[in-house]
């Protein structure tokens, strides 16, 4: 029986070597640095910030609206496919940072300080 990839069953492994096969599949890699993918995250970002642009979608509106919320998703891919690729060109461990960046925020914005809602150290 075959599992349907889903967010509760994919590693991140999966994702780093599709997006390698892909890429090397049509000998993108001279393309794939991290100068020109950190430049595609933005862009992919401006897409994504475009949908939003002048409308008032909240998130009732884009959960009544399929094509909204598909546009969204494929942007919301895209990002995340150079993002994935920027870690392949540098070879970053993504759970290492993610566990060590979640430690340095834990120390700078305490729980005891950081309790009332708000952004700002009172
Ligand atoms: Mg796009």
């Amino acid at each position: 029986m075959n599992i349907k990839p889903e967010d509760n069953n994919t590693t991140i492994s999966y994702f780093k070597e599709e997006i390698e096969r892909f890429v090397k599949e049509r000998r993108w890699t001279k393309f794939h640095n991290p100068k020109d993918l950190i430049q595609a995250i933005g862009i992919e970002v401006s897409e994504l910030s475009e949908i939003f642009l002048f409308k008032d979608l909240t998130l009732g509106t884009i959960h009544k609206d399929k094509d909204i919320l598909e546009n969204i998703s494929d942007e919301i891919a895209d990002i995340f496919i150079y993002l994935v690729s920027l870690l392949n060109s540098l070879n970053v461990d993504l759970t290492s940072a993610f566990i060590r960046k979640m430690k340095k925020n834990e120390d700078k914005y305490t729980k005891e300080e950081f309790n009332d809602g708000s952004y700002r150290k009172l």
